[in-house]
């Protein structure tokens, strides 16, 4: 009989899964509850809370808030957030992933001991990702965004460096970015032994997930990963997949897997994001039983 299984280490993280607690908890107990942004980047978990009364909001939205409830998500918030509560009477409810409140204060404290006209912090990351947006906020904006080495003529780098991570970058770039920019400090007569700080700041639940899920791929005939399509932690794992497995597909819904053959099929791995929640894939698993007539034990 064909084998269909779940990858157990897939699902959400344990920032998210706080977070969707949080919701939960709170959801209920408030007459309206916003989430600054939505929960996760998974449309059919934001679509289920959605039905739970958490209706995300903009920052656009946010900033015309008064005498609300506002529920911070696990990417966290830059100071001027928490500021714009206080002085509208609105209540924040804040998930922020401890890890990322670790990080938070590691930039803020950096900045803190660079000062004002001393050093320079460089975040690898994604400028318009709301963890790295917070990010940049702990350093009153003057933290730099990179992501290659385009990145370094465009910014005014004063040594000494401090270079973060947000916490979702893949673990071979961030190494990769790291030679690059210590290469360049060697051209522009800089020592980056003594002249650079490297923290290391993925997180280990991302870089865990990379080779975790190439091993369980590897396993199957057929792979289902399963994740929202904006989610980059989802990309990034899906890539990983198909490295090691080229019957692996991308699918955003149980429905999705509806197109492909499950034709000769001996075995089918159903695996997914840190964004993506574990009740899908178990979905995904009920529609594929469905399709080839097993019965659930
Ligand atoms: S990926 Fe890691 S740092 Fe980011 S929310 Fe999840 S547990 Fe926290």
């Amino acid at each position: 009989m064909i084998r269909i299984e779940i990858d157990e280490q897939s699902g959400f993280c344990t920032g998210v899964i706080k977070a969707v607690k949080a919701a939960e908890e709170n959801l209920g107990k408030e007459d309206s509850l916003h989430s600054l942004g939505e929960i996760v980047h998974n449309a059919e978990e934001v679509g289920r809370l959605w039905e739970k009364g958490l209706k995300p909001i903009d920052y656009e939205e946010f900033n015309k808030l008064h005498n609300a409830t506002v529920l911070i998500r696990a990417h966290g918030e830059p100071p001027e957030t928490f500021r714009h509560a206080e002085d509208n009477n609105i209540r924040l409810i804040d998930a922020t992933c401890p890890i990322v409140l670790k990080l938070q204060k590691q930039i803020r404290e950096q900045a803190e001991e660079f000062g004002e006209d001393r050093g320079s912090i460089l975040i690898f990351g994604k400028s318009d990702h709301p963890e790295v947006r917070a990010l940049v906020g702990q350093t009153k904006g003057k933290a730099r965004v990179v992501r290659g080495p385009e990145d370094l003529d465009k910014i005014d780098i004063h040594p000494p460096l401090a270079l973060f991570s947000q916490t979702t970058m893949n673990t071979l770039e961030y190494t990769r970015f790291q030679q690059i920019i210590k290469e360049y400090m060697r051209e522009h007569g800089r020592d980056p032994e003594r002249e650079l700080v490297i923290y290391h700041s993925i997180c280990g639940q991302v870089s865990s997930r990379d080779s975790l899920i190439r091993e369980f791929a590897a396993k199957f005939e057929l792979v289902f990963f399963v994740s929202g399509k904006n989610s980059s932690n989802g990309k990034a794992l899906f890539e990983a997949c198909k490295e090691v497995n080229k019957h692996a597909f991308f699918i955003s819904t149980p429905e999705g897997s509806d197109k492909i053959s499950l034709k000769d099929v001996a075995s089918i791995g159903i695996c997914g994001a840190t964004s993506s929640p574990m009740w899908l894939l178990s979905a995904v698993k009920d529609r594929l039983s469905a399709r080839l007539n097993i019965t659930k034990s």
